[in-house]
């Protein structure tokens, strides 16, 4: 064996250790409730505790601690030794079944949008047997579900697995129809990660980076991305002494890390997994982006992970792509025959109607302060959700539409109803960059999502709007078989592709025509969170999560009421440390150096009174007219920060923060970026972006 296959996986209690370590009465038990989904009880699980224990002391864990994703997105865990004293004084270390299956986090401080009072505040944390424990930092870490004790989900993981049981249980609803009964439906997920690596000798020059994880001032570098050298460039070897500590790392806990290359921007990098089922590739994904901060450290570096670190830069996303396999076998593989090809459309087809009807909650579940910087920017998807399908499939989706026959490529007419679809599966080299949401091959590759974001709202959405459109067809299929059922079938999905074709388009996403021709087919278009947000509390959206039991009411509006008040509070901080920083460092520096050039234009004059010291005027004339609109500026901020902190209304506080003070914050950076260019070197108070992006 060789040292990657032996070190891969050798943190992760998978299926391969349970079969190891597991009586094989327990091993089925829990396979049953891993794959069927069915309960688990006590005994069961005190054998797989102790077996888990065993595993994990044997590896050097001495804590465990059930891991989990609050509303915040981020990790949590609380660790607790194995530790039990025994009354001679020693100790032994045990770990119970119970233990395992539950935990009771003091979690009071996490948000919960008013769903848990704090007197009430204890939530409790659940074993997702699907998901697999791993070791990390000598921690046996338990992925689990956060509730609470009234049984409302506190989490992101907990709709998510709701989400993917709905959507489970309409697939095969379906598969039935083509007599297909599979087993299990899972959806799978590859998240691409997008992130920028800086030295940490900057960083730590730079509050408005180390508080907010952007630069809230910055003129653009002297060069950029233009020359186009960075991306999929030679990796300066810091960094890939970095990123083979992180393979390794991520390959002991499972976390199939594949690709890795130079992205657009100067100091951006991705890291590309290999797909596996949606909670599990959250799971890593969160996992990768632990990994990614701390080992950073180890080579002077910090991993940044916000949307857009650098103006003028291009930002960093996280491409969510997405597919729905049954037993393994992906359902968006158009298939060799009559039969699969048209199992094939009807997946299609669902699609297209799930992403036109919930376009605008797609792009709900993909907003934050952060990507607001990166949608629409040139760089990412515009804030419109359309699809892009490619040149073949949209000329079959076109031909359904219209009713004409389908001639392919190679000019072969077919029928639609019978015949087997052309094998452009194999072709997708023409993949437009430009499209949110597009076909590459067998999965949707969804690009909105930013590089900081949980993917389990996101994926949420896209399960449960699926799961509505494949419902839609399977109560309209109800008793039809054979050629009746196939006829229905093809009628069915002519109708939703004419309902829902405005949805689709193949063009420059990044265009501004578009924005206009998507405002004539009535697509919605929300440039900022503070717009995109209230559709989640919509009656459509509240309906449709009810109706798969994934969200109630209640759970819907504390998460949308947590949204934005995350979104206020980070603009709040932004605002701050603006403020902090123009006042403490820049203006200061600013006046400093203007001060020094009135004195030497002094000094020279009483040496040379006839000297043409015009030059040097014009430039102090420039630094105290600077120094003015800066302190313009600032106090405009300043009043509307005040004022927005007194808005009660959390969503007109975000209306506020979207419309009246970010254009502020524009004009306050642009003001001290123009004094960035004119003011000495030594004289301005931080790195510029010069020295950060480009360092040896
Ligand atoms: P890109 O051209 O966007 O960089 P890549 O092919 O490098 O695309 O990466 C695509 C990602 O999609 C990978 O993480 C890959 O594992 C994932 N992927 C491939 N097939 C599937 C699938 N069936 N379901 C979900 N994700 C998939
Ligand atoms: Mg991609």
């Amino acid at each position: 064996m060789s040292k990657v296959t032996e070190l891969y996986g050798s943190m992760v209690f998978n299926e391969h250790t349970m079969q190891e370590r597991l009586p094989s009465a327990t091993y089925k038990q829990l396979m049953r409730t891993i794959k069927g989904g069915e309960p688990l009880d006590i005994d069961v699980a005190n054998v797989v505790a102790h077996a888990m224990k065993e595993w994990a002391i044997e590896k050097g864990a001495t804590h465990f601690t059930h891991w989990f994703q609050p509303l915040t997105g981020i990790t949590s865990e609380k660790h607790d030794s194995f530790i039990d004293p025994t009354p001679d004084g020693r100790a032994i270390m045990t770990f119970s079944g119970k233990e395992l299956i539950q935990g009771e986090p003091d979690a009071s401080s996490f948000p919960s949008g008013g769903l848990r009072a704090t007197f009430e505040a204890r939530g409790y944390t659940a074993w997702d047997p699907t998901s697999y424990a791993f070791i990390k930092d000598e921690v046996l870490c338990i992925p689990t579900a956060f509730c609470s004790y009234t049984g409302e989900a506190l989490d992101k993981k907990t709709p998510l697995l709701r989400s993917m049981k709905a959507i489970e249980c309409q697939a095969k609803r379906v598969l039935e129809l083509f007599g297909d009964t599979a087993e299990r439906v899972t959806t799978t997920l590859g998240a691409e990660q997008e992130y920028f690596l800086i030295s940490e000798k900057d960083y730590e020059k730079r509050l408005d980076l180390m508080l907010t994880g952007r630069t809230l001032f910055g003129y653009s570098p002297c060069k950029g991305q233009e020359l186009e050298e960075h991306y999929f460039g030679a990796i300066r070897p810091t960094v890939n002494e970095f990123m083979k500590e992180l393979d390794d790392e991520l390959w002991a806990l499972g976390v199939s890390a594949r690709t890795k290359h130079n992205e657009v921007a100067p100091a951006q990098h991705e890291l590309a997994p290999i797909f596996a089922e949606t909670n599990r590739g959250i799971d890593e994904n969160l996992l990768t982006m632990e990994k990614m901060k701390l080992l950073a450290s180890h080579y002077g570096l910090v991993c940044l992970q916000h949307e857009k670190p650098f103006e003028f830069i291009n930002g960093s996303g996280k491409h969510n792509n997405w597919s729905v396999s049954a037993d393994g076998r992906n359902l968006f593989d158009p298939g060799e025959n009559p039969m699969e090809n048209l199992r094939f459309l009807v997946f299609l087809t669902c699609v297209i109607e799930a992403v036109d009807e919930y376009q605008e909650l797609l792009r709900m579940s993909t907003a934050s302060a952060g990507n607001d910087h990166r949608l629409g920017a040139n760089e990412a998807p515009p804030a419109i959700v359309s699809m892009f399908l490619g040149d073949e499939l949209g000329a079959i989706v076109e031909a359904l539409v219209d009713e004409h026959d389908y001639a392919s490529a190679e000019r072969v007419a077919m029928d639609l109803g019978v015949d087997v679809l052309p094998n452009f599966i194999k072709d997708n080299t023409d993949r437009n960059r430009t499209s949110p949401f597009a076909f590459t091959g067998n999965k949707f590759e969804f690009r909105m999502p930013g590089s900081a974001q949980n993917l389990s709202d996101v994926n949420m959405v896209l399960n449960t709007a699926m799961a509505k459109s494949l419902k839609g067809f399977a109560d309209a299929m109800e008793g039809k078989t054979g050629d009746d059922f196939e006829a229905a079938a093809i009628d069915y999905i002519k109708r939703t592709l004419r309902d829902h074709e405005r949805i689709i388009f193949n063009g420059d996403g990044y265009s501004h025509e578009w924005e206009e021709e998507a405002a004539r087919r009535g697509l919605a278009n929300h440039r900022t969170t503070a717009e995109a947000l209230p559709c989640y509390v919509d009656p459509k959206s509240i309906a449709l999560f009810a109706e798969f039991g994934v969200l109630s009411e209640g759970e819907v509006r504390s998460r949308y009421e947590v949204k934005l008040e995350k979104y206020n509070k980070i603009m709040n901080i932004e605002c701050r440390v603006m403020k902090r920083l123009v006042r403490r460092d820049y203006l200061p520096a600013i006046n400093r150096y203007a001060a020094k050039l009135a004195n030497g234009i002094a000094a020279i004059r009483g040496v040379l009174p006839d000297g043409d010291t015009s030059f040097m005027e014009d430039k102090l004339r420039r630094l105290v007219a600077g120094a003015a609109e800066i302190n313009r500026q600032l106090e405009k901020l300043n009043e509307l920060h005040h004022a927005s902190r007194e808005v009660p209304d959390q969503q007109e506080r975000a209306n506020m923060n979207a419309h009246e003070i970010v254009p502020v914050m524009d004009a306050l950076r642009e003001a001290v970026d123009a004094m960035e260019i004119i003011v000495e070197r030594e004289a301005w108070p931080v790195p510029t972006y010069n020295e950060i992006l480009f360092y040896a």
